[in-house]
């Protein structure tokens, strides 16, 4: 789940608020001496602290928080407004060019993930209908080219290269003439990294910048460097001017530091956020969303676009028919099974439920997707036969099952007794629906 330690943290601050009918002035410094330290200890700026901090004990310490009735409420109100704001309140989207092609540069340091995060943003624009160019001009670090080949031609988008020993000036030059020429109306120009900032580094990216002048230069941090992220950022955009930020790895274990501080320290937006090593692991960021995910409070928002994205509409309608009619059989399950696990990993959208993320009962819930890769195995073990009608399974057919899953009998028929169980259910809703179509009274 994004950002555990902190989103905890501060959910425990803001929680002992609720509760208090009114809230005195000690009650609020309190909680926010608790979420100061929540903040610190995830790697925010110190300075950045301060001010969200004392922003924020303004705003609680007027009238209306303390008069409210809902003073708890109030509270935690304000510190998503101000989480929001330090993120920078709006999405900040890719501005594209009036007359194509769109240039964007990626910038950043070796290992940051820019040279996978080049793919997955014209992944990403390709899926909004914009034919994008890949440039390759990163030519020192060993196999950056034929990486983005790999990434390239996995996502079916094309290419452009001149090898080692060309000027990257040049190559990024000759990669916007082979766009005009190809009809591509947004060109990524993945440069050159460094382990460690330098001279000779910064010389080339403005040398690149002044001649192909991109629209949008988009530097790409590793958000498990926390604070150290943030440095970078300061020195590129000092150095280079930067447009945007995109903030990878925040799948891993990273404690939020540079996602909260980055834009507040150098007043560039983040725009994309990496979700994940694979391709298509990559969302736009929205200052709101974000905040209240921190929050515990959910994105609904963002759960329902990726819903979007990943569902067969189609497909779902024809299923709930299934369903409804008790046609439903073991292959559907399985078909239903990939579907969800294209949504992302269970962890992640709990955490995107309102309430859920932190609810009690599902503390000691293990959502690692263990639980769905067993179901898997245990339908895939079946035959044609067994999954179309699962009442012919008796126990030596259970045993063969459980053998060639790797699970136990008491597996399979766990999934038999659910399966039932749902199809009765649905079957109930089918009914209840019919019969309130037809206008009677169901009994
Ligand atoms: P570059 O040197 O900046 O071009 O970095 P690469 O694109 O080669 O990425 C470095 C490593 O980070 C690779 O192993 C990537 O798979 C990984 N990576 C990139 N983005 C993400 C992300 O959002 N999440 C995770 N978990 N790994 C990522």
């Amino acid at each position: 789940m994004i950002f555990e330690g902190l989103s905890e943290k501060l959910q425990n601050a803001l929680g002992k608020l609720k509760g208090k009918g009114k809230l005195t002035e000690k009650d609020v410094n309190d909680a926010m001496r608790e979420v100061k330290l929540a903040l610190l200890e995830a790697d925010v700026n110190f300075k950045v602290v301060k001010d969200f901090i004392s922003k924020v004990k303004d705003r609680c310490i007027g009238q209306e928080v303390m008069e409210s009735l809902t003073p708890a409420q109030h509270v935690i109100k304000i510190v998503n407004e101000e989480l929001t704001s330090l993120m920078g309140s709006v999405q900040s989207k890719i501005s594209f060019a009036s007359k194509p092609p769109t240039v964007i540069m990626l910038v950043g340091l070796q290992g940051a993930g820019k040279t996978t995060t080049c793919g997955k943003l014209a992944s990403y624009l390709k899926k909004q209908g914009k034919k994008p160019l890949l440039v390759a001009c990163d030519i020192y670090r060993p196999a950056a080219i034929k990486q983005l080949h790999v990434v390239g031609s996995k996502l079916g988008i094309p290419v452009f290269d001149m090898g080692d020993k060309q000027d990257p000036v040049y190559i990024a030059n000759s990669g916007l003439e082979e766009a005009s020429k190809k009809g591509n109306d947004v060109v990524i120009i993945d440069t050159a990294g460094r382990l460690h900032i330098d001279e000779d580094l910064m010389d080339e990216l403005k040398n690149v910048k002044s001649k192909i002048k991109p629209h949008e230069i988009l530097l790409v941090i590793d958000a498990m460097t926390g604070q150290d992220a943030v440095n970078v950022a300061e020195s590129f955009n000092n150095a280079l001017g930067i447009d945007g930020v995109i903030l990878t790895k925040l799948d891993g274990d990273t404690r939020g530091g540079a996602a909260l501080s980055v834009r507040a320290v150098t007043n560039k937006p983040i725009k994309f956020v990496g979700m994940g090593e694979k391709l298509e692991e990559l969302e736009p960021f929205h200052p709101d969303r974000m905040a209240s995910r921190i929050l515990g409070m959910g994105d609904v928002l963002s759960l329902i676009e990726k819903a979007q994205e990943a569902i067969d509409i189609k497909k779902a309608k024809e299923m709930e028919e299934k369903l409804k009619s008790q046609h439903f059989t073991f292959e559907d399950f399985l078909e239903q099974l990939e579907q969800v696990k294209k949504l992302g990993p269970l962890n992640e959208l709990i955490g995107m439920i309102p309430g859920l993320s932190n609810a009690k009962e599902l503390k000691d819930v293990d959502f690692d997707d263990k639980e769905l890769v067993k179901i898997q195995a245990i339908i895939q073990s079946m035959t044609k036969k067994e999954r179309q009608n699962p009442s012919i399974l008796n126990a030596s057919r259970k045993r063969r099952i459980a053998n060639g899953s790797g699970t136990k009998v008491q597996d399979v028929n766990r999934l038999l007794k659910q399966f039932e169980q749902t199809r009765k259910m649905m079957k109930q809703f089918a009914d209840i629906e019919k019969s309130m179509k037809k206008g009677g009274k169901f009994k």
